[in-house]
């Protein structure tokens, strides 16, 4: 007889992170299924200032690390996998991975979202070679260079600032007249000496052979092309949910976001979903680790229900 979980979770970022905790304290048999870093797209945060309490110097890192051993300590258990599919055709959930497959009575989905491209000219062709997702990974190549820097929300904010401690000039490349990043953040970029913000204007291409040597601009309200002459090329521009693999198996909007209610219920019963994956207003630690917990209590409660333990 296979291992039956309680609840199997889809994802080690914080939202899964949060829901193998409160999983285990309520002494259920909790896995967490992850195909790459626990933390998910905390792993690319160089800096966390509003997760309550996390000031001061706290990464993503280190905070997703921090979230995993405490989940563990109560019992969490983990596998790496990639998982392709769920059978809700019995009471018991199969959680299908390309090996493996993991039975369970219910299931959180909490698969996250990746970066969004912005679709330039030579975005994907020039990607590891000066054009990058993920500052904490890549500013180091960057030290004391020149860098573009692509979108106005708060990861765009966020990640020049942090840039600004490695390269030479940021130059921010907005499509609007206004970010919508957090009002903070707008400040502290405005004030920052190092950072230029070409306002109206859309990456139109990248220049080079090898590496970028520059990125051609398009300013929207002149028409004009100009070149900025970088070695570098950081693209934030919102994200994609990652729940291409349940396409046709759970109620999704046109993005791909899951639908829930405010107990994390999707259309299937027993199977839930928390975090980025979901159709919300705001996605951010703290919330994905609040949904985590709506959903492990919400499959605790449907548990007692439909099994009787
Ligand atoms: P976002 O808030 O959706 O912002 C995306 C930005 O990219 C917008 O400024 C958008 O312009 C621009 N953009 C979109 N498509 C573009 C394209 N094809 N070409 C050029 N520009 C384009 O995305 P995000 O900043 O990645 O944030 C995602 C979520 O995570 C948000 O809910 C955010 O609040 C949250 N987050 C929070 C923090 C934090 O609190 N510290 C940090 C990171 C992320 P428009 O403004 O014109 O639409």
């Amino acid at each position: 007889m296979p291992e039956i979980y309680d609840v199997v979770i889809i994802g080690g970022g914080p939202a899964g992170l949060s829901a193998g905790l409160y999983g285990s304290r309520a002494r259920l048999d909790t896995l967490i299924i992850e195909k790459s870093k626990y933390g998910g797209q905390t792993t690319t945060t160089s800096e966390l200032e509003n997760y309550p309490g996390s000031i001061p110097n706290c990464t993503g890192p280190s905070l997703s690390q921090r979230m995993k051993e405490q989940a563990a300590s109560f019992g969490t258990k983990f596998v790496k996998d990639e998982v392709a599919s769920i059978d809700a055709s019995s009471d018991i959930r199969i959680v299908k991975c390309k090996d493996e497959q993991y039975h369970a009575r219910t299931v959180i989905i909490a698969s996250g979202a990746e970066p969004a491209m912005a679709g330039f000219k030579g975005e994907s062709e020039f990607r590891g070679r000066g054009v990058s997702y993920c500052a904490t990974c890549d500013a180091d190549f960057f030290t004391d260079l020149d860098v573009a820097l692509i979108g106005g929300g708060d990861s765009a904010l966020t990640e020049a600032l942090y840039l600004t401690k490695f390269v030479n000039k940021l130059t921010i490349v907005h499509r609007r007249d206004a970010f919508r990043g957090t009002k903070s953040l707008q400040e502290r970029v405005f004030d920052n000496p190092k950072i230029d913000i070409a306002w109206n204007s859309i990456p139109v291409g990248i220049v080079g052979d090898e590496i970028v040597e520059g990125l051609k601009i398009k300013n929207k309200l002149t028409g004009e092309v100009t070149t900025l002459n970088v070695n570098g090329v950081f693209v934030f521009v919102g994200l994609n949910p990652l729940s291409d693999f349940l396409k046709g198996f759970v109620d999704m909007d046109e993005k791909g976001y899951i639908l829930t209610d405010d107990e994390m219920k999707t259309n299937i019963p027993g199977v839930f979903a928390a975090g980025d994956v979901r159709q919300k207003t705001l996605r951010q630690v703290v919330t994905a680790a609040s949904d985590g917990a709506v959903a492990a209590t919400s499959a605790e409660r449907y548990i007692a229900s439909k099994f009787g333990e």
